[in-house]
């Protein structure tokens, strides 16, 4: 079933989530800010995958131990998740957060400018794992190609410029994620809610 992510089924990583995770990380605080001024939130990865892109593994030698006043780096993310650690990926998930919503071809450029070539495939696969394991959001608007984001685990929704295809975050209009509690379940154990909201952005509503 496309579109349906599995919640608590893998428990190859300790500390995954048994529930949708809206832990806020206190590493990541202040990084990445909502519109609404709300930290962002980042959540565990409920699978791990190990998607072999290419081996180079040696160049990430972990880097001892993490103090709690040090961020985790990318490569200590991308193990603590369960994956292969590649310049690719590394470079990858760097784009994915310094990016706002890109497709997959800015991406593959943004990787190319970090570490020179790398092939589409490798970029997809990085992609596919990286989104299975919770570390990037991937978003469909219809008419759009995918895009990619780093702020993952908060179930926030996305408005898009029907004239520019614009795309920014929205935070759940009530409280917290109020919008994955469904009125009828139907007994399933929900994780994500999908709302996109259309309209005209104001570059595009002032320009004539
Ligand atoms: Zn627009
Ligand atoms: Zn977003
Ligand atoms: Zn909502």
């Amino acid at each position: 079933m496309p579109g349906l992510r599995p919640v608590a089924a893998a428990t190859e990583t300790p500390g995954m989530r048994a529930v949708p995770p809206y832990r806020t990380d206190p590493l990541r605080t202040g990084r990445r800010t909502a519109p609404g001024g709300r930290p962002d939130v980042e959540g565990s990865p409920s699978r791990v995958e190990s998607l072999n892109i290419f081996n180079c593994s040696g160049l990430w030698g972990y880097i001892g131990a993490m103090t709690a006043s040090q961020p985790p780096t990318i490569a200590e993310e991308l193990r603590g998740a369960g994956l292969r650690v590649t310049a690719a990926r590394v470079a990858l998930l760097e784009t994915v957060r310094n990016g706002d919503h890109l497709g997959v071809e800015a991406l593959t450029s943004g990787v190319r400018d970090r570490i020179g070539q790398v092939s589409l495939q490798a970029v997809y696969e990085g992609l596919h794992a990286l989104t299975t394991a919770g570390l990037v959001r991937r978003i469909e608007p219809p008419g759009s190609p995918a895009l990619f984001e780093g702020r993952v685990g908060d179930n926030h929704h996305h408005i898009v410029c029907r004239s520019c295809g614009v795309v920014a975050d929205v935070d759940c209009a009530v409280g917290e994620a109020p919008c994955l509690t469904a009125s009828d379940d139907h007994g399933f154990a929900i994780d994500e809610a999908e709302i996109i909201y259309w309209g005209v952005c104001l570059t595009c509503s002032t320009a004539s």
